[in-house]
């Protein structure tokens, strides 16, 4: 899993249990901004969100490796292409185990997507 922020102290003093807490005060902050109307306030909490959020896959990748995440994010894209979640095609595009979402190339929906 590629990871987009630095890996915080955290990560090693946390338990899975801890971080999510924090994954959750942050669902509250960004609540609380929309209903202030900040929204880039919110737009922030959010990021801390996302940041949050991957502190806790990288405490489940310690205790689990990363073969284990690449499982997690093939079987929620499977599920959410099979769901059209992704935009209906009728091409090839599918989910690779390890390799994640692999479109068809030429697909009108999907090719050109990062
Ligand atoms: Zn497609």
């Amino acid at each position: 899993m590629k990871f987009n922020f630095p890996a915080v102290t955290f990560v090693r003093e946390n338990t899975a249990a801890a971080q999510f807490q924090h994954v959750h005060s942050e669902c509250h902050e960004v609540a609380f901004e929309l209903l202030e109307n900040r929204v880039t306030a919110a737009d922030l909490e959010m990021m801390d969100l996302l940041h949050s959020s991957e502190s806790y896959f990288r405490i489940r990748m310690a205790e689990m490796g990363p073969e284990y995440l690449r499982v997690l994010m093939d079987t929620v894209m499977q599920k959410n292409l099979t769901r059209g979640y992704y935009g209906e095609c009728r091409c090839a595009c599918m989910v690779v185990p390890g390799f994640g979402f692999v479109p068809e190339m030429g697909c009108p929906v999907h090719d050109g997507e990062e």
